[in-house]
Formats: structure tokens, C-alpha cells, sequence
């Protein structure tokens, strides 16, 4: 995991030193890996007499404020000036679950720029050389994995309480979908039962992360099902798109679309799904594929983003009908991976 020892030796001496000013920052649009990262690492350093600090781009959903601290996140977009601060009198900064800084890009060159000593620690190929200390991993489920393979490492282990192993539990389960997808090595599921020691709530996580939904977000999503899917056989393709006014409709709030993109995968023989979400500014894209078809690529190339094989996602600032369409006339030209098994 460490390029040297002397990498290893830093960061020790650094965490288990006097206390430090430690900053936690993680991507826009902050998911459960993201939250949970987060928050595993903030506990823990609070614990060791730390000052700790945890900011995001942009408001995360309601059903990750369960997380222990989750209310002293700070969203930039909120309080600018706060942030700010905290970015200029961090003494280490912890950049977590993302590759590229244009994923924290309110704050990125206050990251970037920083004298504070900088550790990435993410799952996304091709991580960005901004940070001191890279850990960096595509094969495991999630950064809450690498986090926990952190601690461990470090010899922190015994820090971790049932608030810590709630957090990395709920990275774990939401970035494998419930253990359907990228959890196929012995290793996640060891760490799993290492958090299961540990007192993770993992029943009571399903519940808060799954079934905490209100009543528009669950008739929003029988809308799209019924009223918006659009299914491309001739692509093995299908994708939902929604505009303000739908979102409006439904009462919108933060967090309420996440999931939809995955729906269409049910459909029998569908190999690419993708959510467009209309946004103030922007189109926000969402893309999931199955199998050997590279939903990053896609949204790399033509979207303005990134991610990863299976889960990828980017922005377009057209309208919706043209984003649409550009979508739609792009697949001709991936015709043959789409169809091929
Ligand atoms: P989601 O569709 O859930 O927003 O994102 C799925 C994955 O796609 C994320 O884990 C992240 O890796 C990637 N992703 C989402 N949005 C963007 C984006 O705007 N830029 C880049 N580079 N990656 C993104
Ligand atoms: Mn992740």
C-alpha cells in the first residue's frame, strides 16, 4: 500500500504524534463510501485528541445522517467562508474516495495548493498526483475497504468502536449494492466480518440506507418505472431522464434519485443504463453497465467525467432533448460491444 517505508513511517508519526489539525474532504455529491469514509476516520482522530474537521462539495442525502458526526459535516456551498478556513489551517488533509480533483472543484485548488502533508486515499482508477501519500486500489469494494486496511496498518485497530465499524459498514454495503457487485474478493468479506466483531449494526444500516425513503421518493420512482423508462432493445439499453418540473412534482430533496439508474439493469437482457437528471445548471449523468462494457469510457468521452467500469457518471451543459440525443446517437458506434457477451 505504501510506496516506501518512509511513507508508512510519515503518516504514522504524524496521527500518532501531538495532536494535529486534521481536514477530511471527499467528492461532490457524496455517497455512502464517501459519508461513511469520512466519518470512520473523523471518529477515530477525535478519538486520538486530534482536531478534526470534515467538509464536502455539495449536501449529501438524509439517509446517510444516521452516521455518528454526520452533523458537523460541512458543506462548502453553505458556509464558504467556514470552509475556507478550515483549508487554510489544515495540517493534514485527507482527500478520500475520489481520483481527480475536479470532483471537489469548489475547493480544489485550495487542496491542491496546500502546504498541509496530503493523503488520497480512493478506489477510482488513475488517482490524480496531488497527494504526499497515494493509497490507491481498483480491485477492492470501496474506499471504506482501504480504510480500514489504513487502520489496521497504522496498528489503530483497537480504535475502532461501533460507530466507526457502523460507518465503514455502510461504505462497504452501499458501494457493492448490497454485496452484488465489486465484493467478489474473499478480502471484503473478512473485513466484513471483522466490522461484524466490532458491533456493526448491519440489519439496522439495511434499514436506514434502504428503507428510509418518503412517500414522494417512492411514487417519484414508480413514475419513472412507468412513465419515463425508455427501453432500446436494439441496444440492450434503457435510461430515465427527469426534468425539474417532474422533480419538483414529487418534492425533490437531496439524495431522492439515488438508485434509480440501476433499475433498468432489472430488466432482463439490458446491458447499459443511464439517469439523466436535469439540474439548475447542468445535466447530471448517471451510467451503469453489466459486464464487459466500459460505462466510463462513455461518460469520459462524451460526458465530461469519469468513474469506473461498471459506475460511471459526468455532466453535460446542453439541454435535456439534446443531451438525450446525443446519447441516443451515439450508440450505434457501440452496437457490437452492447450486444456481445
Ligand atoms: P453516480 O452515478 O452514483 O453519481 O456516480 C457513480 C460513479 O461515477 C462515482 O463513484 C464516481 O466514480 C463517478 N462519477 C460520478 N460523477 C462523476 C463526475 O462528474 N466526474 C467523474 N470524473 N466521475 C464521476
Ligand atoms: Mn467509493
Amino acid at each position: 500500500m505504501y510506496r516506501t517505508m518512509e511513507d508508512y513511517r510519515k503518516i504514522k508519526e504524524l496521527l500518532t504524534g501531538e495532536s494535529k489539525r486534521i481536514l477530511i474532504v471527499t467528492h461532490r455529491n457524496p455517497d455512502g463510501d464517501a459519508i461513511g469514509s469520512t466519518l470512520s476516520l473523523a471518529i477515530l482522530f477525535e478519538k486520538m485528541k486530534h482536531e478534526v474537521m470534515t467538509l464536502v462539495p455539495n449536501r449529501f442525502p438524509a439517509f446517510l445522517s444516521w452516521m455518528k458526526n454526520a452533523e458537523k459535516i460541512v458543506i462548502y456551498k453553505d458556509q464558504v467562508e467556514k470552509a475556507n478556513d478550515m483549508l487554510q489551517h489544515a495540517e493534514i488533509v485527507f482527500a478520500l474516495d475520489f481520483n481527480d480533483l475536479s470532483r471537489i472543484r469548489e475547493f480544489d485548488e485550495f487542496v491542491s495548493k496546500n502546504k498541509a502533508y496530503k493523503v488520497l486515499i480512493d478506489h477510482h482508477p488513475d488517482p490524480a498526483p496531488f497527494a504526499d501519500l497515494i493509497l490507491s486500489d481498483t480491485r477492492v469494494s470501496s474506499t471504506a475497504e482501504l480504510v480500514y486496511h489504513f487502520i489496521r496498518d497504522l496498528g489503530l485497530e483497537d480504535g475502532i468502536d461501533q460507530d466507526i465499524a457502523n460507518c465503514l459498514y455502510a461504505g462497504i454495503m452501499t458501494d457493492t449494492g448490497c454485496f452484488s457487485f465489486n465484493s467478489s474478493m474473499p478480502s471484503t468479506f473478512r473485513i466484513v466480518g471483522e466490522l461484524l466483531r466490532f458491533g456493526t449494526q448491519k440489519d439496522m444500516i439495511y434499514n436506514l440506507v434502504y428503507n428510509n425513503f418518503t412517500y414522494d421518493r417512492m411514487r417519484l420512482m414508480g413514475y419513472c418505472l412507468h412513465e419515463k423508462m425508455k427501453y432500446l432493445s436494439e441496444y440492450r439499453t434503457a435510461y430515465i431522464a427527469l426534468t425539474q418540473e417532474e422533480m419538483r412534482k414529487f418534492n425533490f430533496r437531496v439524495g431522492d434519485s439515488e438508485g434509480f439508474v440501476n433499475l433498468p439493469l432489472s430488466v432482463k437482457g439490458v446491458r447499459f443504463a443511464v439517469l439523466f437528471t436535469e439540474k439548475e445548471d447542468m445535466i447530471k449523468i448517471s451510467l451503469r453497465s453489466k459486464g464487459n462494457f466500459p460505462a466510463n469510457e462513455i461518460a469520459e468521452k462524451y460526458f465530461h467525467g469519469g468513474g469506473h467500469f461498471n459506475a460511471a457518471g459526468g455532466e453535460s451543459y446542453e439541454s435535456l432533448e439534446e443531451t438525450i440525443d446525443k446519447f441516443v446517437k451515439l450508440l450505434p458506434d457501440y452496437k457490437d460491444e452492447l450486444l456481445s457477451e
